[in-house]
């Protein structure tokens, strides 16, 4: 098992691209660290429970409960896989954690979208709850309006997608998270995409730079 690193903004299209890139190429593991956190809020278990606070704030949850989670898929992610892991670290205590579970990073690819672009894709995503297809109402519509096209489930906008909450979120990925990508170019595994040059543009850039 491998690891493929997505770096990026919220919004930047790490999920939308690594769900792509999982459902078309055999091999590809898509694993969002934000998806585990809303299925276990979901659930109402007890680390879900803990994390909503954070979330709905736009807040980055504890290192330690959010790490277990990926330590958990890692360890059951075995044979010749490589894992595109999406929202995972977050910042540098959690880089650190990633290297002590000894999981080999082969690259970290940051999809490069400015602050000016990414308030009106968030405004715009629309999220299927079910099989976490991503949408743009006007970039990326579903085939009928409001329904996935994938598995049929109704659409839906994500808590913390509202502008309040997005302004708190880009607040705390360049402060929290924009480190890593010197932390990564400086061990000589940073790659860099466009991510504004269309999803099936992204996919196929990303899939090269990997
Ligand atoms: P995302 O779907 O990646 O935008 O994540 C949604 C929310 O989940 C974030 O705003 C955080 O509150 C939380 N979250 C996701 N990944 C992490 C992480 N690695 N560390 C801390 N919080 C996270």
């Amino acid at each position: 098992m491998k690891i493929v690193i997505l770096l990026g903004a919220p919004g930047s299209g790490k999920g939308t691209v690594a769900g792509r890139l999982a459902s078309e190429n055999e091999g590809l593991k898509h694993v969002s660290s934000g998806d585990l956190l809303r299925g276990a809020v979901a659930k109402g278990t007890a680390a879900g429970v803990e994390a909503k606070g954070y979330m709905d704030k736009g807040n980055l949850v504890p290192d330690a409960l959010i790490a277990q989670m990926i330590k958990d898929v890692v360890a059951e992610t075995t044979g010749d896989v490589t894992m595109l892991l999406d929202g995972f670290p977050r910042n540098l205590a959690q880089a650190k954690i990633l290297e002590e579970m000894g999981a080999p990073v082969k690259s970290a690819v940051l999809i490069d979208v400015p602050d000016s672009i990414i308030q009106d894709r968030i405004a715009g995503r629309r999220t299927c709850p079910k099989c976490k297809a991503g949408y743009h109402v006007r970039n990326l519509p579903p085939k009928v309006e409001g329904i996935c096209d994938a598995c049929g489930e109704k659409l839906v906008i994500r808590k913390d997608d509202n502008p309040e909450t997005v302004k708190d979120r880009l607040v705390v990925y360049h402060r929290e998270t924009e480190p890593l990508i010197a932390f990564y170019r400086d061990k000589g595994l940073l790659k860099s995409v466009d991510g504004t040059i269309g999803v099936e543009n992204v996919a196929a850039a990303f899939l090269k730079a990997m």
